[in-house]
């Protein structure tokens, strides 16, 4: 059987999370959650890197920190995971989704500002399968309207737009650490600051309204509660497991981009014969190999190459249900213009299996089999 996806593991993880054991320090901010946030600061050059829970919860407290308030309204692709909205949508703004392209499946850049209202208060743009949007045009619209930018990176750790980290682009950026994601705590994100300024805000949200930050510092005698929050810090052990793999980031890197490029090497036959589509990079992309998907005719072309390779031992998946269409869609908001491409990219897409790992054999019998299929 040749699974989807295989959580990450690198090596050295039950060793740091022994040594956080040893410590008597499981819970958050302790060495290691300090290790991971220098790390990501250090590789991605931004003000400030704070891990969190989740991606889902940096982007909840991006949402806090841009003080989303209800009635506001947010620009983001319908073509994409269900937190993207859900952290604007929990503070009462109403989403209104933009159609996609149909190259990298990231937001339409052109068709952004026909979606600007009195009321819009941010973008997200979510670089779909580490392949950036068009930031220059994004930023450009945003400074035009004074609007805020949190990049969705969940899947773009190590990725750039042009030689810039992303993530570190927009106001915000949120990456996901989840097990599906190219590094990985099980369950982990983090949340990149741009500006000094929102820096202390976002410990204090992080640190259920308190300052207890800067009591650690030293900078205040008592901590106390200042304001607003939650807890969005994940637990040392998460950290240490995570760690180990920022550690050996660039193997990790390495290995998934090996498999990307045989993918694209075996199955370029096919896209010259017009059979499917392959991901397109565009010039001033650096992805990370986050996913390998290929695009079929129709629906009902892809649902037949699932059965085909399900019934050979290779696991393939897709997704997303476009959100405007999914019930809490259609409640809390509304697509703007046409769906030229979102609903009908999204029933031809198939990501193939990708981990760390992946063997180069399994690559080529998914590849093969893939051909025979459209023989
Ligand atoms: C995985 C993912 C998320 C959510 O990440 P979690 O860490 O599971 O909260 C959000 N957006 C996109 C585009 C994702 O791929």
């Amino acid at each position: 059987m040749i699974k989807f996806n295989i959580p990450p593991c690198t090596g050295k993880e039950t060793e740091y999370i022994a040594q956080a054991i040893a410590d008597h320090k499981i819970c958050g901010d302790g060495r290691f959650t300090e290790k991971c946030n220098k790390w990501i600061e250090g590789h991605t050059r931004t003000q400030k890197a704070l891990l969190t829970t989740s991606c889902t919860h940096a982007t909840e407290m991006a949402a806090l920190l841009c003080d989303i308030q209800p009635g506001d309204e947010v620009i983001m692709p319908s073509y994409t995971f269900v937190s993207t909205a859900n952290a604007f949508v929990l503070h009462g703004a109403s989403i209104v989704f933009v159609d996609i392209r149909p190259d990298t499946l990231n937001i339409d850049e052109t068709l952004i500002e026909a979606a600007v209202t009195p009321r819009t208060k941010a973008i997200v743009p979510v670089h779909y399968a580490g392949i950036s949007c068009e930031m220059d045009k994004i930023m450009e619209i945003a400074k035009k309207y004074n609007l805020k930018v949190i990049e969705d990176a969940a899947q773009g750790v190590m990725s750039e737009y042009k030689g810039r980290p992303l993530g570190t682009i927009g106001d915000f950026g949120c990456f996901s650490f989840h097990e599906t994601k190219n590094y990985s705590s099980g369950e982990g994100g983090c949340l990149l600051i741009r500006d000094k300024e929102m820096i202390e805000k976002a410990e204090i949200i992080r640190e259920k309204g308190t300052n207890r930050s800067k009591f650690f510092r030293g900078q205040v005698d008592k901590y106390t509660w200042v304001s607003a929050g939650s807890s969005y810090l994940p637990s040392e052990l998460n950290a240490a497991y995570l760690y180990a793999q920022l550690e050996q980031a660039q193997i990790i890197y390495d290995d998934r981009m090996r498999s990307w490029e045989l993918y694209y090497k075996y199955l370029s036959p096919l896209k010259e014969k017009g059979a499917l589509s392959l991901p397109v990079v565009p010039d001033g992309c650096k992805h990370n190999a986050h996913m390998f998907y290929i695009k079929a005719a129709d629906l009902k072309e892809r649902t037949a190459l699932i059965e085909y390779l399900r019934k050979l031992d290779i696991c393939t998946v897709f997704h997303y249900i476009p959100l405007h269409s999914a019930p809490a869609g259609s409640q809390y908001g509304r697509f703007c213009g046409e769906d030229i491409y979102t609903t009908k990219e999204s029933e031809r897409l198939l990501r193939l299996p990708m981990y760390y790992g992946l063997k180069q054999e399994d690559v080529r019998f998914v590849c093969e089999k893939i051909i025979e299929f459209y023989q």
